[in-house]
């Protein structure tokens, strides 16, 4: 599929466009990124960036000897850089944008992944950019991701994303090192990544980045696997996003392995183990089968197992002696919370719980029919 077809897109933005050469931030290569970023959005395609650059961005800020910065040095010049990076980004766009600022420990954490995906759920409703990067300053190196093209992975992964952009300054996969062997050609398509693949990416040569192509191969091959392809462009040439707005692949494409659907509902079905089970009335069961609606509080009648927030649980309909299981999904609340405002309707759950992070219990994003 080509990329203007999907309906929600990662686009990953190296440090080499964010800050080039060390100098601070610069829109030399945003600009035409952001024009590519704008008419995804009047095309209604939903965009999330992955932005890297703040450590680059904030480079001349924090005194640091000649050679490799300190990580506390480091820690610092994201500090500076962050914001510094995020409002060279707004500059480009009418819309607002956001700042989300996530580590790896984050994303594993069940409550706070799915406050990150809720959070971008909203975000996109409201026609607002997430712009996301690795909250440097706070994350010691084993809570971290680490680099921003698996980070981006990660997130393709969180915001259900149709397709991954990597944007760097190289154009794609070669099938040697094209800084040594002249004639080295880009490789337009990789069906599968296989070792040999891995063996042609080297590591960066870039002074600033952290990633290098070996990092986005390992992006692409996360992705991949859940179902989302992903593109390696060049980001510093404007002709690459008339290429991609035309429809044709201007880079090295990846593709995934099934479709983001099946991808999604193997997970669901088979990777996690369902914790509990809510028994719904006829109401619930006929919202959940015929109009591909969400589970709301409301049609909710027992609950069954003790689970927290963020599990996945699967849904009966309780006049069903067999309690034959209609549907699983991740749950918004807690077993406990549940138990507080079953057969209630949403708008009088922050009355009874004094809080009310989502008017769904389980959201028809986070479901399958069984
Ligand atoms: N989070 C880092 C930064 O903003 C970038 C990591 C990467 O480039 O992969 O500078």
């Amino acid at each position: 599929m080509a990329l203007m077809q999907y309906k929600r897109i990662v686009i990953k933005v190296g440090s080499a466009l964010v800050a080039p050469e060390g100098q601070g931030c610069s829109g030399k290569y945003l600009l035409a990124i952001a024009g590519f970023i704008n008419t995804c959005l009047q095309r209604n395609i939903e965009v999330i960036l992955v932005s890297s650059g703040s450590v680059a961005a904030g480079r001349n800020h924090v005194s640091h000897g000649s050679g490799q910065p300190s990580i506390a040095a480091k820690q610092a010049m994201a500090a500076v850089g962050q914001m510094q990076m995020i409002a060279n980004w707004q500059r480009f766009f009418d819309c607002a944008c956001s700042q989300l600022l996530i580590t790896h420990g984050d994303l594993k954490d069940r409550r706070r992944y799915l406050n990150i995906k809720n959070t971008l759920r909203v975000l996109l409703e409201n026609n607002v950019i997430p712009i996301i990067n690795e909250n440097d300053t706070v994350a010691t190196q084993e809570l971290k991701v680490g680099d921003n093209d698996n980070l981006a992975a990660l997130v393709a992964m969180v915001a259900e994303a149709d397709a991954l952009l990597i944007l760097s300054d190289v154009d794609g996969v070669f099938d040697a090192d094209p800084r040594q062997v002249y004639d080295a050609k880009l490789i337009p398509e990789i069906p599968n990544i296989t070792k040999e693949i891995y063996q042609l990416a080297g590591g960066t040569n870039n002074p600033l980045a952290t990633g290098g192509m070996s990092t986005k191969i390992q992006a692409a091959d996360k992705a991949c696997e859940q179902g989302i392809d992903t593109y390696i462009v060049n980001g510093t040439q404007a002709k690459v996003f008339l290429t991609l707005l035309k429809g044709k692949n201007p880079g090295t494409r990846f593709t995934a392995k099934g479709t983001n659907l099946t991808a999604k509902k193997r997970w669901l079905k088979t990777t996690l183990k369902s914790e509990g089970t809510l028994l719904v009335d006829q109401g619930a069961v006929n919202a959940l089968q015929r109009k591909g609606a969400s589970l709301l509080p409301i049609g909710i009648r027992a609950i069954k197992g003790e689970f927290s927030k963020g599990a996945a649980i699967t849904v009966a309909y309780i006049d069903d002696p067999k309690e034959s299981l209609i549907a699983k999904g991740i749950c918004q609340y807690s077993s406990r919370d549940l138990a507080r405002i079953q057969g209630i309707s949403s708008q009088k759950i922050e009355t009874v719980l004094g809080y009310c992070p989502s008017q769904e219990v389980i959201h028809r994003d986070d479901l399958v029919l069984l």
